[in-house]
């Protein structure tokens, strides 16, 4: 069909380009595990809060068509008072809800709830549901309310699903934002239906639009966006000043010490080595344990007595070398995915990290982990506060004494391996994505895999794991020859 759903209209409004390019269905990409996990846990928790009104009559019908007329019928029976999955078309306008109630007083209208997995009132929910508003408004329909109905914070598994959401007004915010829909709709529809695709104009949504590569970012070197941790106010500023790239940024520009590094071996084409690397490097105590987490957040819990959207660790890899690049052992723990085995896990790796040496992680997530963990078990906060202690971060190293050009702005451990570490990389595991990692354990604590795919997802899991400790053990390696090769 060719409606503009909620979707393509926010695009367009922070890009006609993207919203023409979106309309038509232009923009490919594959869908991830994570991406079913994210699709399978809203269907579930839709289903969970559609279940609460049991006199509802439901609009959904196999095509849109069928819905759409399923829906006017429905609304045109006085009788019906609740309608789940109605759709609606006015003009080029095409609206889908979760939940729609009739009012008592039925010139009041109707209350309109949707239902979202997030924890939080998050802007996009507001201007998605004030979007669907404005095709109702278009079809002369009285809105009485709009409430957002989420996880409610307090439930825990094995309570009855009553008590599993809350909902929150937002009617005002939605008033609001509607507003401003009906004064750009016209303008958005003629963009939308325009034969040729508007012209694509460089702005702040470009830094993370898929088709940047193809589009402005053709034709430009050395983008503006390959500075790490721009800010909104830089950002506007050099766009106000039609800088694009960071060869054209003067030097009296504001830059932190850290872009100004970065900027300055993009426009010189060169790579740098602080003074301190090796000194940094000579300063981690030996033996080195390189360690890694994976976790998982869902926003049902997994588990009982766990609050909704909690981050529970899943697995670990430790290698431990004695000397820089020599592995004497590698150790790696997986849980069970049907009990939560937080203080196994805990216990577990207590048992592994030994009494002194480095323990060297690649960002700061491993160590607010433990912290976390620390908190948790009383009885394991000390060993675990002593880890903490121990703990030397390779990203913020990096970040504070190298840098090279073909990182590309980025300090991930995937975009900085293949650069320091010639064909090293993530490519050849089945899993090589954090949120595919969790995606997969939450299917296997869910019951969705075959005890055979459990086997199968368990190796995977503990190969990417494994992957991400050994590439630290191997950057290790790689840091301090480029510091001794800087010293002579
Ligand atoms: S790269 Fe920028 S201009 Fe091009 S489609 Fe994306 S957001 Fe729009």
């Amino acid at each position: 069909m060719d409606n503009i759903d909620k979707s393509v209209f926010l695009k367009c409004i922070e890009c006609p380009t993207l919203g023409w390019i979106s309309k038509r269905n232009r923009i490919k990409r594959t869908r991830t595990v994570n991406d079913e996990f994210m699709y399978y846990e809203f269907k579930v928790i839709k289903q969970k809060a559609q279940d609460l009104f049991s006199s509802a009559s439901d609009a959904k019908c196999k095509d849109r068509m069928d819905s759409i007329k399923r829906t006017q019928e429905l609304i045109n029976d006085a009788e019906v008072e609740i309608i789940l999955n109605p759709q609606f078309i006015c003009g080029n306008l095409f609206a889908s809800f979760d939940i729609i109630k009739r009012c008592k007083d039925k010139a009041a209208g109707w209350d309109i709830i949707e239902v979202k997995v997030g924890k939080k009132n998050k802007l996009k929910y507001i201007e998605g549901v004030s979007f669907k508003i404005l095709t109702l408004i278009n079809l002369g329909m009285q809105i009485n309310s709009v409430s957002i109905m989420h996880i409610n914070s307090k439930f825990r598994l094995g309570m009855d699903d009553k008590e599993c959401f809350e909902l929150s007004d937002v009617t005002d915010k939605v008033d609001w934002q509607t507003t401003q829909f009906v004064l750009m709709a016209q303008d958005i529809e003629k963009q939308l239906y325009a034969e040729e695709v508007p012209e694509a104009a460089i702005k702040r949504k470009c830094k993370n639009c898929p088709l940047f590569l193809e589009c402005v970012g053709a034709k430009i070197k050395n983008p503006i966006f390959e500075l790490p941790r721009l800010s909104a106010l830089q950002l506007q500023e050099l766009l106000s000043k039609n800088i694009y790239s960071i060869n054209d940024i003067s030097e009296d520009f504001p830059l932190t010490p850290h872009q100004k590094i970065v900027a300055d071996c993009i426009k010189n084409n060169k790579t740098y080595v602080s003074p301190n690397l090796k000194g940094e490097l000579q300063k981690i105590p030996q033996p080195f344990y390189y360690l890694d987490f994976e976790s998982v957040t869902t926003a049902i819990p997994l588990y009982p007595d766990v609050p909704p959207h909690s981050q529970l660790l899943t697995q670990f890899s430790v290698h431990k070398c004695l000397e820089i690049d020599e592995v004497a052992e590698h150790f790696e723990y997986i849980a069970d995915p049907k009990i939560n085995n937080q203080k196994e896990i805990a216990q577990t790796l207590i048992a592994c990290l030994g009494k002194e040496g480095a323990i060297i992680t690649y960002s700061g997530s491993e160590k607010l982990s433990l912290l976390h963990l620390a908190n948790a078990y009383e009885d394991l906060k000390e060993s675990l506060l002593a880890i903490v202690e121990r703990i030397i971060d390779f990203e913020y190293l990096i970040r504070n004494n190298y840098y090279n050009v073909e990182f590309g702005g980025h300090s991930s451990i995937k975009t900085i391996l293949p650069v320091l570490v010639k064909d090293m990389g993530y490519d050849w595991l089945e899993i090589n994505q954090g949120g595919d990692a969790a995606a997969t354990f939450a299917f296997m604590a869910l019951g969705i895999y075959t005890q055979e795919a459990c086997e199968k997802a368990k190796e995977h899991l503990l190969r990417y794991c494994k992957q991400d400790t050994f590439a630290m053990v191997k950057i290790h390696k790689a840091l301090l020859e480029i510091a001794s090769a800087e010293m002579v």
